[in-house]
């Protein structure tokens, strides 16, 4: 899952099909956004 950093779209793209390109505005600036993940933290 990406994002887009010009409009702020997801775009969901797998990077081994070639250039990523936001589909909306043709960014090619993308993140990559994470999955979310749970952090643990001890609380002191
Ligand atoms: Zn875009």
């Amino acid at each position: 899952m990406y994002k887009c950093t010009k409009c702020g779209r997801a775009i969901e793209l797998d990077p081994e099909f070639g250039a990523i390109r936001c589909p909306y505005c043709g960014c090619r600036l993308l993140f990559k956004e994470r999955p979310p993940v749970v952090k643990k933290v001890k609380a002191i």
